[in-house]
């Protein structure tokens, strides 16, 4: 991961050097994302439309209040990577039945025999009982490297040394395997625009219908992956594909964006030599990942409190104000700090200025409100008016406070409201400030 880290961390590093977006930073920007992605291996037409659809979305979205413009340039390309990627959900791989055939296809080299000893490695490990067969007929090399790779993990073997039929193997080892959870067939690999290969695969699928035909790429070939899943597409489904060698080369980038292109799912990638070193894909993970993890959590956290804050603003303006509402800005201001806009409108907000002590008695009020508005029910956050005493005696004893401080909430709850108002013009001059 590591080349393929580099290149996005040196994108990042120029965007936090930018102090504000004009036309010509813009297209210095999107030059920029173009050449990362092109070093990456991402095939051109992915390459333009993603700088075409950023730099669009970038021009006409404005960043949330609070977030600096190159904060909401990140937080653009994120999302964007993260669809380039294969988009929103993570891929599982979960057995839904007993015995579990999964089949292995790939070209040579590809990492295939060490990533069908990594799968079956990584299903063990979550309790799963994984045999492993072996149908190459061609190399007998591979019969004896997954053989000591079963050996090492532990893992049930079938396989014929001297075997001449790939889909007599292969049904045999379905025979002979037949007590375990999940069973992982080897094919042979060699070229992929080999006839006589496919041919074999689709027999040997034919013969054993599998559930799951996990095709294993090599992340050095980049863009070009998506040609050789299709090679494979047009003899049989591909289910899920496998991308080796993420961890020696940035063309795994090119290589993910390449298969996500043709509609197959990455459900692992592979990071090492070592049969531990497998990992689920997860897009938004690997993403935040490329984009350095941490400030991007903060990042996201940050925005998406902005959004709920607007929100909140929103429901105020409409005149909409409930106790739930209450809530989410109590929520939002706590991740917020006391320069949010929402703050101004809590109580002595109203006035002129806002004092230091205003302030700071707020932020004090604010952890015990929410205390407060958590131990309500949801019935009563949407319909204050239904609390009377030993309603507020139950919330005060939940939240660990005295009735007198539910009131004191609720004082200033109902003050907002009749406020609203008076608010919503006041705030669209604040907002144009
Ligand atoms: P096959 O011909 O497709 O069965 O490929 P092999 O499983 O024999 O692997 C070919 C080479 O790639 C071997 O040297 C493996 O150790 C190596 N390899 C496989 N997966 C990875 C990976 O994720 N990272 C790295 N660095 N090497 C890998």
């Amino acid at each position: 991961m590591k080349a393929l880290t580099e290149l996005f961390s040196k994108l990042v590093e120029k965007i936090r050097d930018v102090e504000y977006i004009d036309e010509a930073t813009l297209q210095e920007i999107a030059r920029e994302i173009q050449r990362t992605l092109l070093k990456a291996d991402v095939p051109l037409d992915l390459v333009k439309t993603f700088t075409d659809n950023a730099v669009k979305r970038i021009r006409e979205e404005k960043p949330p209040a609070g977030i600096p413009p190159r904060e909401y340039l990140i937080y653009v390309l994120y999302e964007e990577l993260v669809k380039l990627m294969g988009g929103e959900q993570p891929a599982e791989f979960k057995p839904t039945k007993k015995p579990y055939i999964v089949l292995l296809l790939g070209v040579e080299g590809s990492g295939k025999t060490t990533t069908s000893a990594k799968l079956a490695r990584y299903l063990m490990k979550r309790g799963y009982k994984v045999g492993m067969v072996e149908t190459d007929t061609i190399r007998p090399a591979a019969f004896d490297q997954l053989r000591q790779l079963a050996e090492k993990i532990g893992a049930p073997f079938y396989g014929e040394r001297d075997g001449k039929d790939a889909v007599e193997i292969a049904r045999r080892g379905v025979a002979n395997l037949k007590g375990v959870d999940v069973l992982i067939i080897d094919t042979a690999g060699r070229h992929r625009n080999e006839e006589a290969l496919l041919q074999e695969v689709k027999a040997i699928y034919d013969a054993v219908n599998p559930d799951e035909v996990v095709l294993v790429v090599d992340a050095t070939v980049g863009k070009l992956a998506a040609a050789q899943a299709e090679a494979f597409m047009k003899y049989l489904p591909i289910h899920t594909v496998i991308i080796t060698k993420m961890d020696s080369t940035a063309r795994g980038g090119g290589a993910l964006a390449a298969v996500a292109k043709t509609g197959a799912r990455v459900k692992f990638i592979g990071v090492g030599e070592d049969v531990e070193e497998l990992e689920p894909f997860n897009p938004r993970k690997f993403v935040a990942r490329l984009l350095g993890m941490g400030d991007l959590d903060a990042l996201l956290e940050k925005i998406k409190a902005v959004f709920e804050e607007e929100e909140v603003l929103e429901e105020i303006e409409s005149g909409r104000l409930d106790l739930l509402t209450f809530k989410k800005q109590i929520d939002s201001l706590m991740k917020l700090g006391p320069l949010s806009k929402v703050f101004q409108l809590l109580p002595g907000g109203l006035a002129a200025k806002i004092s230091e002590e205003q302030i700071e008695l707020s932020q004090k009020n604010l952890k015990k409100w929410r205390a407060i508005l958590s131990s309500m029910t949801m019935e009563e956050l949407k319909n204050p008016d239904i609390l009377n005493a030993s309603r507020i005696r139950r919330i005060a004893l939940g939240a660990g406070v005295t009735p007198k401080d539910v009131k004191e909430m609720l004082t200033v709850y109902e003050n907002l409201k009749k406020m609203s108002k008076t608010l919503k013009r006041q705030m669209r001059l604040r907002m144009a400030r």
